[in-house]
């Protein structure tokens, strides 16, 4: 249950801390927060624009990304696909290899797919009407609400990651943030403080100040706009507010991965839709247990090869091991060179192809791919390289 918090002598006193906040000090809380951000607001690419297809490719790279990382990846998306059209035109593997070192590549394959269905069901504009865009690929109440006030300055809430820290502050919520019962309320309150007109700005305003100002560890009270209203820095309670959500444990994850070649050119095999990173390509690559197959002998490593691609190989020697964290995984991947023996039936939907080291570049790979072809691009075929 949510604590409705009162503090004798702050702003909540006798209302439940949302309600007291909201209702109480709204106007003067939107007219502070929009003149600091009209000073303070960052030159973002996305941001000299209404077009709704930009504001839309912005706000899904930077679900759980970096703005700095963003932004090349931004420039160079729109320059590809400067229309709704033009994505939806592209074939997955283009979209997937401008995506490549961001991450989340579920992301990339739900907008080539939305891109799709806009230009079908919609005739290529992107729709006005919330409902419609919800039904959208990868488009959830955030995304939505986002696109909609920035790009059309409709009246719809956002919440994210750094709305829910400044909110959270702001009503003095001292419950998980991400609980049922919170969400609620932070929905409630991000809707109660929209004002009427700049609803789009108003948005943007709070997810700045989120991020710029009311940061997790540090906050920057002294700087903040709304700082006289805030019962959180009024109380010292800012290392406490918003309460840490438990954190899903850390997964080890061993597997290997298998450089096949053959008179110079390297085996890919694209990943099939319910692998991680489906429709990327990579090297054979499986899961091995502890001990490792490695230790089972090179039969193993073979027949898990065979299953993949249809493809027998010859004896496996290690070539280097590469650690990667991604989510909540931690990866260890064992890697082996091994040449092609011979042909045997390729398993229902396999897709490979064979490429020179110096063509890699033209695929969508996983970063760990990605680096072991670098390794192999760099070092050669015949020469072993140190883990
Ligand atoms: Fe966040 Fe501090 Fe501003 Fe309160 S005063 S909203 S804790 S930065």
């Amino acid at each position: 249950m949510v604590e409705s918090t009162k503090f004798s002598g702050c702003i909540l006193a006798n209302l439940p801390a949302h309600e007291s906040f909201v209702h109480g000090r709204r106007g003067s809380f939107r007219t502070k927060l929009l003149a600091w951000y009209r000073e303070h607001a960052r030159d973002l690419p996305w941001r000299k624009t209404h077009d709704a297809y930009r504001v839309w490719i912005s706000e899904v790279m930077l679900q759980q990304t970096q703005v700095a990382t963003v932004v090349p990846y931004f420039d160079r998306f729109l320059i590809a696909f400067p229309s709704i059209a033009d994505l939806a035109a592209a074939p997955e593997d283009q979209v997937l290899r401008l995506w490549e070192g961001l991450g989340y590549y579920r992301r990339a394959r739900q907008l080539h797919r939305a891109a799709r269905l806009i230009a079908e069901v919609h005739n290529g504009e992107f729709p006005r009407n919330p409902d419609d865009v919800r039904r959208l690929p990868g488009i959830g109440r955030y995304t939505a609400g986002a696109i909609l006030s920035i790009a059309f300055g409709a009246a719809e809430p956002i919440l994210e990651a750094n709305t829910v820290r400044l909110l959270a502050r702001l009503l003095a919520l001292r419950d998980d943030p991400t609980s049922g019962p919170s969400q609620k309320i932070l929905w409630r309150a991000a809707a109660d403080l929209l004002p009427r007109e700049n609803i789009g700005a108003f948005n943007q305003a709070l997810m700045e100040l989120g991020s710029q100002v009311c940061v997790p560890r540090e906050p920057r009270c002294p700087a903040c706009p709304v700082a006289a209203l805030c019962p959180t820095r009024k109380l010292g309670l800012q290392k406490v507010i918003p309460a840490t959500p438990p954190k899903p444990p850390i997964e080890d994850v061993k597997e290997a991965a298998i450089v096949v070649h053959r008179r110079g050119r390297l085996l890919l095999r694209r990943r099939q839709a319910t692998e991680r990173w489906a429709g990327m390509w990579d090297f054979p690559r499986f899961a091995i247990g502890q001990p490792s197959l490695a230790a089972e002998g090179n039969m193993a490593l073979s027949q898990q090869v065979r299953e993949l691609t249809g493809l027998s190989i010859g004896p496996v020697e290690h070539l280097t091991t590469i650690r990667h964290g991604v989510t909540r995984f931690r990866i260890t991947l064992d890697c082996y060179l091994a040449t092609a023996a011979g042909r045997c039936s390729a398993p229902d939907g396999a897709e490979i192809a064979w490429t020179s080291p110096g063509e890699l570049d033209e695929y969508a790979m996983s970063v760990t791919g990605r680096k072991l072809g670098g390794i192999v691009a760099t070092r050669g075929l015949g020469k072993k390289v140190k883990g």
